[in-house]
């Protein structure tokens, strides 16, 4: 089957449910058996059918099989977050002694896990360049547990080399956990390329409207699938019976909406390359952009969000673009319908390869308006940068 079919069958299974196109949403605590065998039998296989609302319902199977599938791996967990399944796939991998490599372009909530709460746990985390490439080899100590890369850095939109990543990772017994919010199942084959473990903030693209907390991890075979299990269980993460089910219904439609945001973003990005006041474009899909030739390579599509430097301005100019934007709201998330952006200057924080601009950065996510209306949008808010300016 291909994607787009996968996404439609996913999960799904009508002759379970009345014939309901849907799953139902099953709401669950409490589970009850018929005897004291069928009791029994359950505490055998713990993670397993419907034993307890937190380990997993029939309507939290039915996205992690449908999720499982795009992503293709062996099996997924869903988790109440984004960033509850980074957490909780750190956390299941590493124990205290071990030593975990991190993307220094990395999400930033993914960064402050590691200085503060991996630390007090004494896992030691080291920050690395992502242009690093085949290079990581030489960072790869015996305690090295997780190479975690995330691609494009949501910020800064640096593209990692996966593949070359993932040899020098598993030369050295070391796992690759992968942050694939930005390029979905869709755009990215996670375990084609390498990666052991693939996370989605299933809060983005996946519900894709604003409006449910989500995370899902996907392994790529039974054991680490246990191993990662097992610790989420335990540490009681589960996701909301309601959020699951809003995130089965936005994944339905997960192919049409990322093949409309993929080609309004790159009609504003070439747009916005273009004018005058734009210094430089941080899109990988462009082909002037340094990652090009990995996105090309290892790629098959590039979501809506994307970056912009502005040639030096005032900073007063830059919040008069903002001010007044009729289309594009002001807000730190994506994925959603709706477009977003967020000013980024200085918010960037760097400790293993630097990143510098000279002028004013913005973030932004083309949503699914008309990109006409986009564009009117930012051009009258160039209009009001440049009178500020004056
Ligand atoms: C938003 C985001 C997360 C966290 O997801 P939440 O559901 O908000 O916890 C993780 N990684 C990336 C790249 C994100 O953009």
């Amino acid at each position: 089957m291909k994607q787009d079919t996968k996404i439609v069958h996913g999960g799904r299974h009508p002759e379970q449910h009345f014939g309901a196109v849907n799953p139902p949403v099953y709401h669950v605590s409490t589970v009850t058996y018929p005897t004291i065998g069928a009791l029994r039998e359950g505490e055998k296989r713990p993670y397993d059918g419907l034993r307890y609302g937190r380990y997993g319902t029939p309507t939290s199977f039915a996205l992690e099989e449908a999720v499982c599938a795009l992503e293709g791996g062996y099996r997924s967990i869903s988790t109440a977050s984004g960033l509850a399944a980074i957490t909780g796939t750190l956390t299941a991998l590493l124990k205290s002694g071990d030593h975990v490599l991190m993307v220094d372009s990395v999400y930033f909530p993914t960064r402050r896990f590691c200085n503060e709460q991996l630390k007090r746990c004494g896992v030691e985390t080291t920050f690395y360049d992502p242009l690093i490439g085949g290079g990581i080899a030489a960072l790869i100590r015996p305690q090295t547990r997780v190479v975690f890369v995330e691609a494009p850095g949501s910020l800064t939109f640096e593209m990692q080399d996966i593949p070359a990543i993932a040899a020098a990772a598993h030369a050295r017994g070391a796992r690759v956990v992968m942050d694939n919010t930005w390029a979905t199942p869709l755009f990215f084959s996670p375990f084609s390329k390498g990666v052991d473990v693939s996370i989605q903030a299933a809060t983005k693209f996946i519900v894709g409207h604003s409006d449910a907390m989500l995370g899902v991890i996907t392994c790529a075979d039974e054991a680490l699938w246990k191993e990662i299990k097992t610790s989420v269980a335990q540490s009681g993460v589960c996701a909301g019976a309601e959020e699951v089910y809003l995130g089965l219904r936005g994944l339905r439609t997960l192919g049409v909406r990322l093949r409309q945001h993929q080609e309004s973003g790159m009609f504003l990005a070439n747009w916005l390359k273009a004018r005058p006041e734009v210094k430089r474009v941080l899109h990988p899909a462009l082909p002037d952009d340094p990652g090009y030739d990995i996105w090309r390579r290892d790629f098959t599509g590039a979501c809506g969000l994307f970056a912009v430097e502005l040639t030096p301005c005032p900073a007063s100019a830059v919040d008069a673009f903002l001010d007044g934007l009729r289309h594009f709201a002001l807000g730190y998330s994506w994925g959603g319908f709706e477009s977003l952006i967020i000013p980024t200057t200085g918010t960037i924080l760097r400790t293993a390869s630097p990143w510098e601009t000279a002028g004013p950065t913005l973030r932004i996510h083309t949503g699914l308006e008309d990109p006409e209306d986009l564009v009117a949008d930012l051009t009258a808010a160039f209009t009001r940068l440049a009178k500020v300016q004056l």
